[in-house]
């Protein structure tokens, strides 16, 4: 699974590749649909490396690759990565190979890249792919048996969780990269001791911390995946905010799940970090004691010795009179079910997966409230508000409020990587 690309005496004649802090080292090299801001450049397939975007459109014109890279490149030309994504890991594993090539301390290619180069701060962003379904899971454990205790408290964690990796189809439109805004969601509520329902802006705004993972490769409608086929289908993992809005979901929720108080806005990383970077941050699946094993089909040996990704994430708030803030900090290891196991079950039924879906991981919290990955849970259902240091004070989110996610990687024997962030801001509801 380790190749030369992830080497960790690698070093790039990009200078801010090497400063040990950067996301971005050459063990790294993100994609994202990206455009140098002003102009009129168009949006192209990018791979970041230190604080700088490589674009690669350009690369190929240059006849720098043959084969299998060459055609990669090509699909780089355009402004979503559907075409990229179709391809197979032997084409993505190809590229990626090259780059670190190219971009390598004494590469050759210094001279012909970097006049290409531009610095992120310059740089725009637009959703990495054509998004043709997103659905949302309900991997982690301790966010699942928390939430359910607040809307079922003598009945928290339903009797399926434990078999089935629980999820539901989401919205695709309204999911937008960092840097969205958003108006507060109105909508149909009832408080508990109301007679009959109400109809305005949400009252218990949300974030959700969790991981996006994309699909590259479709499977015919029909045919099935195996745990072994799927890790094939993995394209990249990006940080995902999936803003809920609990009193509307509340009252909707039951008998057919998440619906309005879903589908306002989802916000995700621009830079999707592909499977095989996250090769040396592969750890096993675990499960604590006396727990089910996962029924034949959703188990392998892969999976049990490399199944789970470690990847840390935290998530901090930001407001007027607020400094930046740390809320909460969590780690998709601790996940309930794999990415795997995930994408395995949800084409278990014949239903195809296209290159471009989306799905999340859902919120990923830890054993520890401190792990929280939502306000949901930090104040224990609203019930104990959140104190900063400067006094202020939170129950949920405040119209003017920004969320900052962030995620790295860190493994021992492997250079740290990392996701960038997810920034988004609440704009007050429309009139
Ligand atoms: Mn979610």
């Amino acid at each position: 699974m380790l190749n030369a690309t992830h080497d960790p005496s690698l070093t790039s004649w990009v200078a801010s590749a090497n400063d040990g802090l950067t996301d971005f080292p050459i063990q790294n090299l993100p994609f994202a649909s990206v455009k140098k801001r002003g102009g009129n450049a168009l949006f192209s397939i990018g791979v970041a490396i230190g604080d700088q975007v490589l674009p690669l459109a350009p690369l190929a014109k240059l006849n720098l690759a043959k084969g299998l890279v060459q055609e990669a490149l090509q699909c780089c030309q355009d402004s979503t990565m559907n075409r990229l994504m179709t391809l197979t890991p032997a084409y993505w594993s190809a590229l990626r190979a090259d780059l670190s090539r190219w971009l390598q301390t004494g590469s050759a290619e210094e001279a012909i890249l970097s006049p290409l180069l531009f610095s992120q701060s310059d740089a725009q962003f637009q959703r990495p792919c054509h998004i043709g379904d997103f659905t949302d899971f309900y991997s982690s454990i301790y966010h699942a048996t928390t939430v359910g205790k607040l809307f079922r408290p003598d009945n928290p964690l339903l009797p399926n969780y434990k078999w089935v990796p629980i999820g539901y189809h989401g919205r695709a439109s309204s999911i937008d990269v960092s840097g969205q805004a958003f108006h507060r969601p109105k909508g149909q509520t009832k408080a508990p001791n109301a007679t009959v329902p109400s109809f305005g802006p949400c009252k218990r705004l949300d974030y959700e911390l969790e991981i996006g993972f994309f699909v590259g490769q479709s499977n015919v409608l029909g045919d099935s995946l195996t745990m072994e086929t799927a890790e094939q289908r993995l394209f990249g993992i990006c940080l995902l905010n999936d803003w809920s809005a609990r009193d509307i979901q509340a009252w909707e929720y039951q008998p057919l799940g998440p619906f309005l108080a879903k589908s306002f806005a989802s916000t995700i990383s621009p830079w999707i970090v592909t499977a095989e970077a996250l090769a040396p941050f592969r750890v096993p699946f675990t499960r604590e004691e006396g727990e089910p094993e996962p029924m034949p089909y959703l188990d392998s040996v892969h999976n049990q010795k490399f199944g789970a990704f470690d990847i840390q994430l935290a998530c901090a708030i930001e407001a007027k009179n607020l400094p930046r803030t740390q809320l909460s900090h969590s780690n998709f290891k601790d996940s309930y079910w794999s990415i795997a196991q995930m994408l395995t079950h949800h084409a278990s039924n014949g239903c195809n997966l296209q290159a471009g879906d989306l799905m999340g991981s859902g919120t990923q919290s830890g054993p520890s409230l401190e792990q929280a990955g939502s306000m949901l849970e930090l104040t224990q259902g609203g019930k104990v508000p959140i104190e900063f240091e400067n006094g202020q004070q939170r129950i949920f989110l405040n119209d003017g409020d920004t969320i900052i996610m962030t995620g790295h990687c860190e493994a021992a024997g492997a250079v740290r990587i990392g996701f960038g962030e997810v920034r988004s801001m609440v704009l007050p509801a429309k009139a």
